[in-house]
């Protein structure tokens, strides 16, 4: 690491390298040197996490947390086989009406041995697997029967949102696959909304651009999510086909605890999007002071747990959130 602190000139040019190194020791951290090599590398990766230029060593912890992410990562490959996944849905609100005029899918795991397992927990798992890919059509093809029920069922007419990981976005059929789940549940698109979030992956990948415009294309329409927290850029608001703008809870947050400068930015998130003809919705609003706030700046809509936590399918029913279409045969 010493001898990498100097720069390396190229054309006369200034580059700094940064090392992290991982380091275990025998016996403890393994009896061949396979295993230390494999020590080493989880090290290695805690000290690139830790931020770069770091040595770290191989601790018990790190051992045991890998040894949980592959147990974890072995039993979410049979999940989807059997039938582990399912679906809750959160209301969106509208704020004029206070009525809700959607919902957002939002993906659960139940396991045998680790019970309800948080999508923070295996959702990064199944992008580094590629699981991702049967998982979220799983996702899409069940929102898409739901809505279809659902617009049967309630004279209200909601809006489904769909959570799609940039992961997904790279399937060179990504398109196709959509196209064959909106044809076989016969779904009317319109009423579908993707949610993808920012990410420093969107910069630069003149593809998934081209992906998106052709999912929209199948009249499906765009939201960016956690909006604000991640590479925003006020050019991607002109470039990409932007139908809708999540406001990050932790913005929503901001009201709460008086941060002026939280307040300022949703202001702003709005009277842009506004500007631009783009609908925003707020995230995680949990108060009525949340609210009173985001409808005076004028928010279109509203998701939380102030209106309603992530419902079971089978709990929409007996909600009163919807109305259904009087029954003849009742
Ligand atoms: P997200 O898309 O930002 O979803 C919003 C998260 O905030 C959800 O967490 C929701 O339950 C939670 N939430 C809603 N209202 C409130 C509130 O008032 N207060 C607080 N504190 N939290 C609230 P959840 O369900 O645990 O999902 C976490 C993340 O996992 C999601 O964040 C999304 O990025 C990802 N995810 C969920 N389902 C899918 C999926 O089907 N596909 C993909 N690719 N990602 C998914
Ligand atoms: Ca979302
Ligand atoms: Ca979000």
């Amino acid at each position: 690491m010493q001898a990498l602190k100097r720069p390396i000139v190229i054309d006369s040019e200034e580059y700094f390298l940064p090392a992290s190194i991982g380091v275990s020791l025998y016996p403890n951290d393994g009896p061949d040197a396979q295993t230390l090599i494999m020590n080493a590398d989880i090290a290695m990766y805690a000290a690139k996490a830790k931020g770069k230029n770091q040595v770290a060593y191989c601790t018990e912890e790190m051992k045991a947390q890998t040894t949980k992410r592959l147990r974890l990562t072995n039993s979410l490959y049979r999940a989807l086989d059997r039938n582990e996944l399912f679906i809750e849905y959160q209301p969106q609100i509208c704020t004029e009406t206070r009525k809700v005029c959607g919902f957002e899918a939002l993906l659960r795991w139940k396991n045998p041995d680790y019970g309800i397992v948080l999508p923070a927990d295996f959702i990064p798992l199944a992008e580094q697997t590629g699981l991702i890919r049967p998982i979220g059509l799983f996702v899409l093809k069940e929102a898409c029967k739901q809505l279809v029920f659902f617009n049967q069922t309630y004279q209200e007419a909601l809006v489904m949102s769909i959570n799609l990981s940039l992961v997904q976005l790279r399937d060179a059929h990504i398109v196709e696959k959509v196209r064959a789940i909106l044809a076989e549940t016969g779904v009317d698109s319109t009423y579908l909304q993707i949610e993808v979030t920012e990410s420093s992956n969107f910069l630069g990948e003149p593809l998934l651009l081209q992906r998106l415009i052709e999912l929209k294309q199948l009249g499906i329409s765009l939201a960016i999510d956690d909006f604000g927290t991640g590479h925003s850029s006020f050019s991607r608001l002109r470039t990409y086909p932007i139908d809708q703008l999540k406001i990050d809870i932790e913005f929503v947050q901001g009201i709460t605890t008086g941060s002026k400068k939280d307040m300022a930015l949703i202001k702003s998130i709005i009277q842009t999007a506004k500007n631009l003809g783009i609908e925003v919705l707020a995230e995680g609003v949990e108060t009525e002071e949340q609210v009173q706030y985001l409808q005076q700046n004028g928010c279109d809509k509203l998701q939380g747990y102030y209106f309603s936590k992530p419902l079971k399918v089978e709990d929409i029913a007996g909600s009163g959130l919807l109305t259904p279409w009087v029954n003849n045969q009742a």
